[in-house]
């Protein structure tokens, strides 16, 4: 038994049902509001973005909702997907500890992305979107919604975030073989991304900038195309949740269970697809599994962010929300992680955070790609550097379990491979990379300009 690599599940036994964490919150929701009025928002203002099934599953309390039929088909492409158990990663380390791995760069974009992107596309297609926009930073979640809308034939318009444009061209190239058009964003083809580029002409971009174009064009385009978010939201969380249920049945085959789960956590989608089933069992099971959201010391949203209402993008045309937030204004260092560089954290993890039954830490990018080159050393995937945060955790509670004599069993989520992410890694090897700790003072001046909620 313990001598197993992989642990895989038959395509029967793919889940049938997504798990969705508001049926079991400790904690009531706090209100979404209004950009404009700072009122709570009313479905007729969702709807201008978003079908109304996914605004019904964004604001459900049922603990499971049924995966459509044609979802799972395509699931089947690369799901289940294999849970490994990190044996040589374990020698290398010389650590009692087990430590597992669910693997979600075995998607055809290479990341855990197409799980949320597929059921969006197609949601939008049974209520007859012709076309979709979206933002992407790195080019992850662009590649995977335009690989769903073309399974359901959507038109996809992507506001790609200037420097990643720029920097990850092959990435931008993957969008377009699925037949998505790409812009770098800011573009001239919204009244924001005029603003902005009247303000600063060299405008690099950020993820709160292609988010607020990307909203623009939906929301004046009289209804003929809806807005996708890659993150963040409840229902792309709950759509995640099919990597933590797989998992769940993959350490039973195993014959184990996590003493301590962790993810990366940008906008917290891979991290809490992975951890809400195992918290599911935390809250109604009894089990006390430690879970730990991975995040960079550059964009330190859970660790250093305040808990507090602020807007979803940076034009503030998005939703106000109660979340961990650096300020909807923040404009990131050029990190390599750029899948991590969101100014806030999905309501439900921030909630669980401030609650205590999620752990938040941060790690420095030198520290991250030391622990990514050591995977990639003993288990042979190049990790994605977002993924590589969680790896940094991991290999640091083995550590401590080195240092105590503990056999704790540890599970993370590898949520891609890093195969795009090539100039990080040589800038990496060349000893071009840095430290990075995010000003104090920069988040104090962010959170001047927090919309008063009353
Ligand atoms: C996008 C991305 C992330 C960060 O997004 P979350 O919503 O926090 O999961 C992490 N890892 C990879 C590989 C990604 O593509």
């Amino acid at each position: 038994m313990s001598d197993q690599y992989k642990y895989q599940l038959d395509e029967s036994k793919l889940p049938k049902a997504w798990y969705n964490i508001n049926a079991d919150m400790p904690i009531p929701p706090e209100p979404v509001l209004n950009p404009q009025t700072l009122e709570p928002i009313t479905p007729d203002f969702l709807s201008v973005l978003f079908p109304m099934s996914l605004i019904m599953q964004e604001m459900s309390t049922e603990r499971y909702i049924e995966i459509p039929e044609p979802v799972r088909e395509i699931y089947k492409l690369w799901r289940p997907t294999p849970m490994y158990r990190a044996h040589r990663l374990e020698k290398a380390l010389d650590t009692p500890a087990h430590i597992y791995y669910k693997y979600e760069g075995v998607s055809p974009v290479g990341s855990h992305k197409p799980n949320t992107a597929v059921p969006q596309a197609f949601y939008n297609k049974e209520a007859g979107t012709k076309a979709l926009t979206t933002e992407t930073g790195a080019g992850q979640w662009g590649s995977a919604l335009a690989m769903a809308c073309n399974f359901f034939g959507i038109d996809l318009e992507v506001y790609m975030v200037k420097v990643s444009y720029n920097h990850k061209p092959y990435r931008r190239v993957v969008i377009e073989n699925y037949g998505a058009q790409v812009f770098a964003s800011p573009t001239n083809r919204t009244n924001y991304g005029r603003s902005v580029l009247a303000a600063d002409p060299n405008s690099p971009g950020s993820l709160g900038i292609a988010i607020s174009e990307a909203v623009e064009v939906a929301a004046t385009s009289g209804g003929s195309k809806k807005y996708s978010l890659g993150s963040v939201l409840n229902h792309v969380l709950m759509h995640q949740t099919v990597i933590g249920l797989e998992a769940l049945e993959q350490m039973e085959m195993a014959g184990e269970y996590p003493d301590i789960i962790i993810g990366c956590a940008g906008g917290g989608s891979n991290f809490a697809g992975f951890a809400y089933p195992f918290l599911h069992q935390n809250f109604t099971n009894g089990m006390k599994t430690r879970v730990i959201a991975a995040e960079p010391a550059s964009c330190p949203t859970l660790t250093r962010g305040s808990y507090t209402f602020d807007y979803g993008d940076t034009a503030q045309m998005a939703p106000v929300v109660k979340m961990h937030t650096l300020g909807h204004d923040f404009i990131p260092p050029s990190i390599h992680a750029g899948g991590l560089r969101y100014h806030g954290m999905a309501p439900s993890i921030s909630a669980l955070v401030n609650h205590g039954d999620i752990e938040a830490r941060a790690v420095q990018q030198l520290a991250t790609f030391e622990a990514a080159v050591q995977f990639a050393r003993s288990e042979g995937i190049v990790p994605a550097p977002e993924s590589a945060h969680a790896i940094r955790v991991a290999v640091d509670e083995a550590l401590a379990c080195k240092a105590s004599g503990e056999k704790k069993v540890i599970a993370f989520n590898l949520s891609g491979h890093g195969h795009f992410d090539m100039m990080a890694y040589q800038a990496y090897h060349r000893g071009e990379l840095e430290d990075y700790e995010y000003p104090a003072d920069a988040i104090a001046e962010a959170m001047k300009h927090l919309p008063q909620v009353g």
